[in-house]
């Protein structure tokens, strides 16, 4: 998860190779938030892009991402809070935050403020805290009427959620540009194991990455990366205290098919076809 210490602007170093499958939201997120920060003469008019995007689709499958690459492309500062951080953890102080964070974002501009489980913005809670988010919301919704009516602010908003349904009204009809972001097909699954695997020494073949592809069917990209990570570890677990003190890193074996198919079985697909249901 994210740390409080992210809040605040950084630029991040996210590339959209990095970024298996998914060509539709990155061709429409590239129209509406990259090349308009590039060329401002080109989208005047009827060109102005819309200040507002919502990324949605199952957990693990590449929004942050998304998030993060806009503000690496457009070279703009990078600002990502969870939704329903801003009604928990400052209690009273959500409606506070959530204008300092536009004031600050409009200081570092061209900027990106990334709003995680946007949905949470106006969750049934208890009396109190339903109150607090009540605030929280109208005051979002003043700032992002706000950064649509100044044509000279450089702010994107992009909210992810997982439960699109569950996204109030008013909020929804402000990001007028959205973009599903499904699961990964076969061709984006196979893309994100061999980039992870690139970087170590493996023994599997085309056909062995293949078959891995072939069985990970419902995977997120998340999931994806995990079971990757399983499998790294099997040449290391077999190893002694003693090895991995005195061993040389060429001498450990590489990873094999069999971590894969090991590693299989300790990961498994999070997101349920029930789930799938919701997009
Ligand atoms: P959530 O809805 O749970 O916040 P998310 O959609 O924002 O999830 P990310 O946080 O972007 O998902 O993805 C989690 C991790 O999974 C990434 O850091 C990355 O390692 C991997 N991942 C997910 N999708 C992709 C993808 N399309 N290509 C490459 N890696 C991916």
């Amino acid at each position: 998860g994210r740390t409080d210490s992210q809040v605040l602007g950084d630029k991040p170093q996210v590339s959209w190779d990095d970024i298996a499958g998914l060509d539709h939201a990155k061709n429409g997120i590239m129209e509406m938030a990259v090349y308009p920060l590039m060329r401002p003469d080109f989208f005047r008019g009827l060109r102005v892009p819309p200040k507002g995007a919502l990324l949605f689709g199952p957990p693990g499958t590449g929004k942050t991402l998304i998030g993060k690459c806009i503000a690496a492309q457009a070279n703009a500062t990078f600002f990502s809070i969870s939704a329903s951080s801003l009604t928990s953890k400052w209690v009273g102080e959500g409606e506070k935050m959530m204008r300092a964070l536009f004031a600050v974002a409009r200081c570092r501009q061209p900027s990106v403020i990334f709003i995680d489980e946007i949905d949470s913005l106006l969750s049934q809670r208890t009396d109190g805290e339903q109150d607090a988010s009540r605030r929280i919301k109208t005051e979002f919704l003043i700032q992002l009427d706000g950064a649509a009516t100044n044509a000279d602010d450089q702010i994107l908003i992009v909210g992810a959620t997982n439960r699109p349904q569950e996204l109030d009204e008013a909020v929804r009809r402000r990001l007028v540009k959205r973009y599903y972001v499904p699961l990964p097909e076969g061709a984006a699954r196979r893309q994100i194991v061999a980039r992870l695997l690139g970087t170590h020494s493996h023994s599997l073949t085309e056909e062995d990455i293949e078959e891995v592809v072939r069985l990970t069917a419902g995977y997120s990209g998340s999931d994806m990366t995990n079971l990757c990570k399983e499998a790294a570890m099997g040449p290391i677990r077999e190893l002694t205290a003693h090895d991995i003190r005195n061993m040389r890193l060429e001498d450990v074996r590489s990873i094999s098919f069999s971590d894969f198919q090991y590693a299989l079985t300790q990961v498994r697909a999070s997101v349920s076809e029930n789930d799938l249901v919701l997009y």
